[in-house]
């Protein structure tokens, strides 16, 4: 049966995969989509590419600009003025990536963050977890941490990517700047986060996050599959560790063999 969708915006399909913001925090530094999700898009193998949908959770202090960052992306645009997000779940946002549909669904908070009691179910099988911070506020860094444990009671550690944030890019000094990342670079490596620093007043680095979220969430949502049907044996993982060098090796050893 054909699709009843309307067709994806042309500025939402992806080709190739973006690139990271910083190589010294990047989930990984490769320059393209592991092959067996290329090959998998190419041939639409049956089952691995069927897994179309990523819940996104963002989290993070109250005015961080947690509302802000999804807008501007799905909305092209931005308020100035704060209003506490009230009954909102989630955005939709469609993709195209390698030809196959994919959406993101970006769950906002309704405004729960406030009194740090976001339900289990907000948290609940998340694909990915962006964790938001200003960028002129050490304190919400110092507190995504916490703000990670808690989404991590509901998920499970081996398969979510963690994005850490910083917002309000606009307000900073270079200098001020400069300090904040070197921390938000440190926690990132501590947590395995990718780190990006965006403005959702100016949209600096905005599109670019959302396509790397939706390109690496697709890529890990592809080898998930074909692990399970078989096709991909355990190991050959994507996800940059601790031994990420160890794993690229792996992947090409594996790339060279098969
Ligand atoms: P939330 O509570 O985390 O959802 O925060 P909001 O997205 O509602 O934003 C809180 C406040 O920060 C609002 O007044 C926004 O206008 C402001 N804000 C959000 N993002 C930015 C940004 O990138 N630059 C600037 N200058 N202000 C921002
Ligand atoms: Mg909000």
């Amino acid at each position: 049966m054909k699709s009843m969708l309307p067709p994806v915006r042309k500025d939402r399909i992806i080709t190739q995969l973006p690139g990271c913001f910083s190589p010294d925090a990047a989930l990984h530094t490769k320059d393209g989509f592991h092959w067996q999700v290329k090959a998998a898009c190419q041939g639409q193998k049956k089952g691995a590419v069927g897994f179309n949908v990523a819940k996104v959770i963002v989290v993070g202090d109250v005015a961080v600009g947690k509302t802000c960052l999804i807008s501007r992306f799905c909305k092209d645009s931005f308020d100035k003025n704060y209003k506490a997000t009230i009954g909102v779940d989630f955005e939709m946002e469609r993709f195209e990536v390698l030809g196959v549909p994919f959406s993101l669904q970006l769950w906002d908070t309704a405004g729960q963050e406030r009194f740090k009691c976001i339900a289990s179910t907000y948290y609940r099988g998340a694909q990915a977890i962006i964790l938001v911070f200003d960028l002129s506020s050490v304190g919400s860094l110092d507190n995504a941490r916490q703000w990670l444990e808690d989404a991590m009671k509901e998920n499970d550690p081996s398969s979510v990517l963690l994005f850490l944030v910083g917002t309000k890019k606009d307000l900073s000094s270079t200098e001020h700047l400069a300090n904040m990342e070197q921390e938000a670079i440190r926690l990132s490596e501590e947590i395995r986060a990718e780190y990006w620093a965006v403005s959702a007043k100016s949209g600096e680095g905005i599109r670019d996050l959302f396509f790397r979220v939706a390109s690496l969430t697709f890529e890990a949502n592809v080898l998930a599959e074909l692990e399970k049907s078989g096709c991909r044996r355990v190991g050959d993982i994507i996800r940059l560790t601790e031994n990420s060098k160890e794993e690229e090796k792996t992947t090409k050893r594996k790339a060279n063999c098969c």
